[in-house]
């Protein structure tokens, strides 16, 4: 089983090993942990590096840092995605809920971002949320870039808009709320093969959890709940969800 969206860093740092012991027994082979600005980058890189294929890591600005990517963090990231253990570019997307950094910024360090990675041929770890419509021409301005939306709340007509352009879906607990029908939606809507789990750590803890915090390990709640709307066996669906995995993030094109 693997973590396809864990902010590892964000834990205290003699809480981790704990996280990672329960996530193993929990039987959690890889968790990727994506940064998100100039705060954790480094971080992911050395969690990355000392992780021995454990914990991969995702390089870039998050959207609601966006108006700190200035030329000099740009470097840094451009140099960290060549770092052992940097599997992608992320998170990254466009935010217009909270709108922490101007639309314009998220907009252009978004479009950057996409550049970089169709240019070292690096995945992407997409954000988005009330950007729909811009998020797709960002994609669509910038073809040939693979990747996946990550904590998927856009439905089934989503799923078909991003799998459509060959991209991957990402759902988290989200997907165990009962206000989360539109999520269960989306989860029966991808493709096999497409299909990603992520608990989203140290947010989005799934239900009976729910309000506390999120750790991998419940990443199994995630399968356990996608596996009863697919109608699949949870063994399947974990073989079916890890090959997608590998495929996106561990077989280089
Ligand atoms: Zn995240």
């Amino acid at each position: 089983m693997i973590d396809s969206h864990a902010h590892l860093t964000m834990f205290p740092i003699d809480e981790r090993e704990g996280v990672l012991g329960r996530a193993a027994e929990a039987g959690v082979g890889a968790i990727l942990v994506p940064a998100t600005g100039r705060d954790d980058l480094d971080a992911v890189a050395e969690m990355a590096g000392l992780g021995e294929g454990r914990t991969p890591g995702a390089v870039g600005f998050h959207p609601h840092e966006a108006s700190k990517c200035d030329v000099a963090w740009r470097r840094r990231v451009e140099t960290l995605a060549e770092a052992p253990g940097i599997v992608a570019i992320g998170e990254i997307g466009l935010d217009y809920h909270y709108e922490l950094s101007p639309r314009e910024d998220q907009r252009r360090v978004l479009a950057w971002h996409l550049g970089l990675a169709r240019e070292r041929g690096l995945p992407v770890i997409l954000h988005h949320r009330e950007a729909w419509e811009d998020f797709l021409a960002a994609l669509d301005a910038t073809p040939k870039v693979r990747g996946v939306a990550h904590s998927f709340t856009e439905g089934a007509e989503g799923v078909a808009e991003l799998t459509r352009r060959g991209f991957f879906v990402g759902i988290s607990g989200m997907v165990t709320f009962p206000k989360g029908e539109n999520i269960r939606e989306a989860a029966r809507a991808v493709p096999a093969g497409r299909l990603l789990l992520e608990t989203d750590s140290p947010y989005l803890a799934p239900v009976p959890h729910r309000g506390k915090r999120n750790e991998p390990a419940l990443v199994r709640l995630v399968l356990e709940e996608v596996a009863r709307v697919r109608e699949i066996d949870a063994a399947d669906l974990e073989r079916e969800t890890d090959s997608a995995f590998e495929e996106l993030f561990l077989r280089r094109p």
